[in-house]
């Protein structure tokens, strides 16, 4: 199809309307917001819904022309520049929100969706989309989505893949594809992670289904003034240090308040040095203005000379709306500017800012800082005038300079915008040779032919297709004959018998088992309870239990991937800190098992899951090439989130050698509250009394069954469970208040409030080491060390069909004459179900089960059970997709075979 042909077949599809051909026209689409270089595209097409849009994706094919998908062309990174010309996929069109489900706290959304519109509607039911770029009132869910967008609010909400339950897009072959339905953590690869951040290079987004937050009940804005952006800088790390955590810690020198401080009235001092820190926190109002007040007290110590309280809404919204605005009004200092993002981890953030300085002195420019401190994220900006070569070359090598003490103080290349065109040629510079291969690697199965936004993200001067052919031909090389099984069941492969105690050694026995393209099956823990049956050799984990790197002042750590639960617990609690996850046996339950399983526990309500913590892996790949993904900051869009990959993906990618987490303060109080209801829908309806609150609690267990709770009887274990331990019929609802005392107390006189009008019992609380045995006890419930008459089952479901899906599956099991115990996350639409019974009656209730069900897993039971079921429920729609992924990752499917849905 030639050019005139495709523009009026666009036209026939789309309407005159969903075309721009007139070459004056096209140079409004030749660049974004970075100034870097432009380009016209040959055509614009806007359509306005999926099909057009895969209409669009398949004409430029038949074209043999590149599509460039653009939101509202406000990257600043150059991702939306049509380099090398094509159509340019407009989505200004698709900017319908489809459905707004408050109850399951998701909306589906056209990618054109502007993110203040959907803010907009949104706050109408008490919810926000969380990521909050500057950008927002012009930037799309596409483009957020497509550059992972942070934003001022995501210190305390997390930045734009935390929010993303599921997308549709336009592959390759011009098809519609779902990554998911938005059900939590459903089995297979998390393509929605990965996609994420993807820059338009994996397909256009269509459509997403996003994760709606409730609004708080109150917020806290405080204006820090200090003598200079150094030391606004150390009382960001000190704040995080001293386990506060805010809603949003941005910092803007003297540069930036010039720029917006008389066109919002903000009335800040301008001298030379000046810095302002906004400091917000928000949550139930109880307790707010005291966890202001230490926070305010870090900022005297660290030299804060004025502290300037919003008193009403609107001053707090003029604050943002002014701290929004800098980039904007920075016109009024200069004619341009280049504005360089990058992560450190946060107590690097006083040297990098000292280093920033240094650098605007030996280049002479003029720098303004306004940037996303409590994340690490710098965002200098070099104010320069692009018509003087010379100040471009200067601008420039500030941007190198600070670029190249992040990298080497740990940092990344991109904490949000990307890498684009802009960064491209610094990506070498973070990936090793094999990382590098292993980007080109994914590129290649959702862009064989660079259809999708060519030359992005890969540097200019390689090709994507020749890294992946490398890594191709790196992993077919070195082919030995397999040893004799008596060889191998003398550990010669490295299996059971000799768990390796370094990553070097690891990597040589998984070479090892390559070269002879026998299968591995990596394992954590070494209680062989836990492990699944496999034919296959093992390599256990468990002597890698090294701490890496702990940085607890930036709330991170990096350990080897056998260190076990219990070990971290251990080492975060000198220190005050936590990892909010609780599971059973986590004596046994290794960090490198737990991240490959995607495991969750019940306050993923309130801190979210391993997949929202894990910062970066060490990973072996299937030929022992160790490889590196993401980094231990808390920001990073630099290349695609292999880490999302690799968490669930149940050693058949490749061994995790190493963990770095994002791990919390210890909350200064907790409790829970128990209470007892007479039926399901009583517990149910008090659940959605509670979301409907302005209650923040960190867990809304739903309890079914007869848990062993303190004080009754000790923890369930396999033996309790022989004696008859789980078959009763109580209903709980258990709920988890942490933080501040006064809000925990709050949510005590406030739960117990909605227990009186529902006509329930007061609740029994639990706190200390009564309440840490109550959730042992709870959890213990999904141990996968099953009776040879049980069977665990867990299930996924949309929030609001939890209620049906419970209902169900407790008819189903009464049906077959089983005993059923359930552990429901119950506003996050997870649950655990143990069943009792016969073979025939488990068998026939998980077959039942997932023909309504599809997001069942079957994770333990007999074994003619397991051998027998279709353990990872209905098929996903996305496998062949997945296995496309499995392949190229491991080519001679040797890791973990037949462990998975893949
Ligand atoms: C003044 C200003 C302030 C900013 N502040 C922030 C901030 O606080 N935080 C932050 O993270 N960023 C910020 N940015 C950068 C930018 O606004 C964000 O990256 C934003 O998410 C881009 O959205 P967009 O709709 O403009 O996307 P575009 O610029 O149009 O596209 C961005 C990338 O996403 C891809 N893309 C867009 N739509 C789709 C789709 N439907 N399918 C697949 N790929 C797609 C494009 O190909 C491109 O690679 C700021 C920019 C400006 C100009």
């Amino acid at each position: 199809m030639d050019i005139d042909t495709l523009i009026s077949h666009l036209r026939h599809t789309l309407g005159p309307r969903g075309v721009v051909s007139a070459p004056d026209a096209l140079r409004t689409y030749d660049a974004d917001a970075s100034m870097i270089v432009s380009h016209a595209p040959q055509v614009v097409a806007l359509p306005t819904d999926s099909v057009q849009t895969a209409e669009v994706v398949r004409a430029a094919a038949s074209a043999g022309l590149p599509v460039v998908a653009r939101g509202a062309g406000t990257g600043i990174a150059g991702g939306a520049i049509p380099l090398r010309g094509g159509v340019l996929l407009s989505t200004a069109r698709m900017d319908r929100i489809l459905s707004i489900e408050p109850e399951s706290r998701r909306a589906t959304v056209q990618s054109g969706v502007v993110n203040a519109d959907l803010n907009a509607r949104i706050a109408q039911l008490g919810m926000q989309f969380a990521p909050d770029p500057s950008s927002q009132r012009a930037a799309t869910i596409g483009g957020n989505l497509g550059t992972n967008a942070g934003g001022p609010h995501c210190l305390k909400y997390g930045v734009t893949t935390n929010h993303i339950l599921a997308v549709e897009f336009v592959n390759d072959d011009g098809e519609l594809v779902w990554t998911g339905d938005g059900v939590p953590e459903a089995s297979g690869y998390d393509l929605t992670g990965l996609i994420v951040g993807s820059e338009g290079t994996f397909g256009v987004v269509t459509q997403a289904i996003v994760r709606l937050t409730p609004l708080p009940e109150a917020v806290r804005v405080v204006l820090a003034l200090f003598p200079s952006v150094v030391t606004a800088s150390s009382a960001v790390s000190k704040i995080i240090a001293a386990g506060e955590l805010p809603t949003s810690l941005e910092v803007m020198d003297h540069n930036a308040i010039r720029a917006v401080n008389g066109a919002y009235g903000l009335g800040l001092p301008e001298a030379e040095g000046t810095t302002l820190l906004i400091v917000e926190v928000d949550g139930v109002a109880d307790g707010l203005d005291l966890i202001m007040a230490e926070i305010l007290e870090i900022c005297r110590g660290q030299g804060a000379f004025d502290l300037r309280p919003a008193r009403t809404a609107t001053e707090q919204a003029r604050i943002w709306t002014a701290r929004k605005s800098v980039a904007a009004a920075i016109g009024r200092l200069a004619p341009a500017y280049y504005l360089v993002d990058t992560v450190v981890p946060r107590t690097r953030l006083p040297l990098m800012m000292a280093h920033v300085e240094r650098l605007r002195h030996e280049h002479g420019m003029e720098v303004c800082n306004v940037f996303h401190a409590g994340d690490g994220n710098l965002h200098p900006l070099v104010l320069y005038n692009p018509r003087d070569p010379d100040q471009v070359r200067r601008a420039h090598a500030i941007a190198h300079g600070v670029l190249h003490l992040s990298i080497a103080q740990g940092g990344v290349i991109s904490g949000e915008h990307g890498i684009g065109v802009e960064k491209r040629d610094y990506l070498p510079l973070l990936l090793s040779p094999a990382e590098m291969q292993l980007q080109a690697a994914i590129y290649t199965i959702f862009n064989p032919d660079d259809r999708f936004n060519p030359a992005k993200i890969f540097p200019s001067d390689v090709c994507p297709q020749t890294l992946a052919a490398a890594r191709r031909a790196r992993l077919s090389a070195g082919r030995e004959t397999p040893p004799s099984p008596a060889a191998a069941g003398e550990g010669g492969w490295g299996g059971e018998g000799h768990p390796p105690t370094s990553i070097e050694e690891l990597s040589q026995q998984v070479a090892a088992c390559h070269r002879t393209r026998t299968p591995v099956a990596p394992t954590g823990s070494l209680n062989p309870n836990l492990q699944p049956p496999t034919p296959n050799p093992q390599i256990s984990t468990r002597r890698l239990n090294r701490t890496l790197q702990y940085e607890p002042d930036d709330l991170t750590i990096g350990v080897e991937a056998g260190m076990t639960l219990a070990e971290l617990r251990a080492i975060l609690a000198e220190h005050g800190q936590i990892l909010p996850l609780d599971v059973a046996r986590p004596e046994d339950a290794t960090i490198g098992g737990l991240v490959a399983a995607a495991a969750d526990g019940p306050r993923r309500l309130g801190y979210g899951t391993l997949r929202d913590w894990v910062l970066a892996l060490t990973v072996v790949e299937a030929d022992g090439t160790v490889s590196r993904l993401g980094a231990q900051v808390v920001k990073n869009v630099t290349g695609y989130d292999l880490v999302k990959l690799f968490v669930g993906s149940r050693g058949t990618l490749g061994v995790i050698a190493s963990v770095s987490l994002k791990v919390f303060p210890r909350p200064k109080v907790s409790s829970t509250l128990l209470v007892e209801c007479p039926g399901r829908d009583d517990a149910f309806a008090l659940a959605d009394d509670i979301a409907a609150s302005k209650l923040q609690p960190t867990a809304v267990e739903y309890i079914f069954g007869p848990h062993t709770l303190p004080g009754e009887s000790t923890p369930p274990s396999p033996a309790a469970a022989g004696e008859g331990g789980w078959g009763g019929e109580g209903i709980h609802l258990a709920v988890r208040a942490e933080g501040h005392p006064a809000a925990v107390e709050r949510h005590r006189r406030e739960l117990a409030d909605l227990a009186e009008r529902r006509g329930l019992a007061a609740p029994r609380e639990l706190s200390g080491a009564e309440e840490e045995r109550f959730w042992a006890a709870l959890v213990a419930l999904t141990d996968s060390a099953t009776a040879p008459d049980e069977a665990l089952v867990r299930l996924a479901s949309i929030p609001a069909e939890l209620r049906v899906a419970l209902a169900q599956a407790t008819e189903l099991a009464k049906k077959r004459g089983l005993s059923l115990s359930v552990s429901a996350r119950a506003l996050s639409g997870v649950a655990y179900l143990r069943l009792r019974g016969d073979l025939i009656g488990l068998a026939g209730f998980y077959s039942d089960l997932i023909a309504r069900w599809r997001h069942a897993h079957l994770l333990a039971g007999p074994g003619e059970l397991l051998a027998g079921a279709p353990t990872w429920g209905a098929p996903h729609a996305s496998l062949a997709l997945m296995r496309a992924i499995k392949v190229e990752l491991d080519p001679y499917g040797t890791m973990n075979p037949g462990a998975y849905i893949v």
